[in-house]
């Protein structure tokens, strides 16, 4: 362990964290060099675990309860992966990933609830603003409508009864092999723009399903497959409640629902100190190579020898692995074909949470502008005003090469045009570009465009050899959300203790 050092380079609170909790730091300095190889840390465990997100931490804690020693190879020099708090100047902190969770959500919850991390109710008192062709309206959610924004009663009908088409739709679609629906050919031919063009006919709720999809996805509906969509709302609810587009879209009663006290990522920060040094952090895993009845996971600055692997990361980073043997064709094909969403948040502090005496929420929608969605972030105690934006798809696209004082300019432009001009002029501005981060390169998650699903959906959970796969993307329940995370690192543990015997 010569080259093991505790962290002590400045880094996001979750860093920092991680170190106070005495996790494994290997040292960047000497990584990638012949030298740093030779000399290089290793271990020996039954199982190692590439990813320290909620999956691989998830499955670490399932496996070490069921006797199995374990090693989790973290790239960053934090845990949580794309969950992330990040540090304020006025010293508070607020999330640049995955942050809310919402009913039905049981596995987070769970975790959390063992964890000692407590939930708050999102702010969502008052009215949602809809910004269209450049004119506020102020709306109740708590009317016949809901949350769905008050565009014209024509387009208002249309999308009510699209979206009891696409819930209809998904029931049919079984959630843990959603190639085998009876229509899997017919709706994985198409994109889910396609099917809006010809469902959504009316142009406000076709403004309203676009911006659901990007809101949802980060992705535009030409992107996406429509069977894909159709799992995605199926697997939005658990064994008992199924899946509907409302439970991916709302706050009341939906997965915007509730927060975390203190930050979503004391989640894996608690989780990852309960498995103290099995997790070595800076350390990205390069190869993982077969010898004989085991496996040799490199990764900078230390090698692990493990009877099996767990592959905990989205799709298309597992393929920057080098895997030898070669995985079978449908595995990487299927790696080839998951693009990740593009992504980034927007977090904009003020002295006060100033919307709320104008009667808002701090929830708009828009159908311009380079945000397009926003949130009250505020801390519980309200002692100062946050508020989040999402920067989604196209729109991220756009501003991915874009310096971080332009993307301020626009975004504030933005909350200017949403909440008036006190918003003109936070106190500070904290922006997160998931696209823009090495081991994670966009967000929220990796989704399967036409053909993908019915062609390499069973490549997502099927074993290579010793080579388990978790994350997210596998989960059957809530895929894409940090409770189909957890689920995946539960389900991957059950899959190698039996494998173990
Ligand atoms: C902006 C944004 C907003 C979101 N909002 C929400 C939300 O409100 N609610 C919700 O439930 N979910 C949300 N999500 C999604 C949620 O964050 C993810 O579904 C969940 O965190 C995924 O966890 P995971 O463990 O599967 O993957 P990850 O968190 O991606 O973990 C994978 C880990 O593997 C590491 N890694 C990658 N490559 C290597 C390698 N070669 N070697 C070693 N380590 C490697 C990464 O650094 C990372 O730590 C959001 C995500 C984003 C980006």
């Amino acid at each position: 362990m010569a080259r093991e050092r505790q962290l002590s380079r400045r880094s996001l609170l979750g860093g920092a964290a991680a170190g106070a909790a005495g996790l494994t730091v290997v040292s960047t300095v000497a990584a990638g060099t012949a030298a740093a190889a030779t000399s290089a840390a290793s271990r020996t465990v039954d199982v190692a675990i590439v990813g320290g997100g909620l999956a691989g931490l998830t499955a670490a804690r399932d496996l070490v309860a069921g006797g199995r020693t374990v090693a989790v190879l973290e790239a960053r020099d934090r845990v949580g992966g794309r969950v992330v708090n990040l540090k304020l100047a006025n010293g508070g902190y607020t999330e640049g990933g995955g942050e809310f969770i919402g009913p039905t959500q049981d596995r987070i919850k769970a975790l959390a609830d063992s964890l000692g991390v407590a939930t708050f109710t999102t702010y969502n008192t008052g009215n949602n603003l809809l910004y269209k062709n450049g004119a506020r309206t102020p709306y109740d959610t708590s009317g016949l409508l809901g949350s769905v924004p008050p565009v014209d009663a024509a387009g208002l009908a249309n999308a009510a009864i699209v979206q009891s088409e696409l819930d209809s739709m998904a029931t049919q679609v079984p959630v843990d092999a959603p190639w085998t629906a009876a229509k899997a050919a017919e709706w994985d031919k198409q994109t889910f723009e396609s099917w809006l063009n010809a469902n959504a006919i009316v142009p406000s709720a076709k403004f309203l399903l676009d911006l659901a999809c990007t809101s949802i996805f980060s992705a535009q509906p030409r992107e996406l497959s429509l069977l894909y969509v159709l799992y995605y709302i199926a697997a939005a609810g658990n064994a008992s409640n199924a899946g509907t587009l409302e439970r991916l879209t709302d706050t009341a009663g939906g997965a915007q629902e509730s927060r975390f006290v203190g930050g979503s990522q004391q989640v894996p920060i608690k989780l990852a100190a309960t498995l103290g040094d099995r997790v070595v952090l800076s350390a990205p895993v390069r190869s993982i190579v077969k010898s004989g009845s085991s496996y040799v996971v490199t990764a900078d600055g230390i090698t692990v020898n493990a009877t099996r692997v767990v592959v905990a990361v989205p799709p298309p980073l597992a393929a920057r692995i080098t895997y030898d043997p070669l995985l079978p064709a449908a595995r990487d094909q299927l790696t080839q074909r998951m693009p990740m969403g593009s992504i980034g948040k927007a977090i904009a502090v003020y002295d006060t949470p100033f919307w709320r005496a104008d009667g808002l929420n701090g929830q708009a929608v828009s159908d311009s502008g380079v945000v397009r969605s926003t949130f009250d972030n505020s801390p519980p105690d309200a002692s100062y005003g946050a508020l989040m934006g999402f920067i989604e798809a196209d729109e991220m696209r756009a501003y991915d090469a874009a310096s971080e004082a332009d993307i301020r300019t626009a975004v504030l432009a933005d909350y200017v045009n949403y909440f008036g001009s006190k918003a003109k002029s936070p106190s500070s501005f904290v922006l997160q570009r998931w696209d823009n981060e090495g081991f994670s390169r966009g967000g929220p998650v990796a989704y399967a465009p036409p053909g993908v699903l019915t062609e390499y959906g069973a490549a997502l959970r099927e074993p290579a050899g010793g080579i388990h796969w978790a994350g997210t993307e596998t989960s059957t329940f809530w895929t894409g959300f940090m409770d189909g995370a957890v689920r995946s690192g539960e389900r991957v543990a059950k899959e190698v203790l039996a494998a173990l015997g």
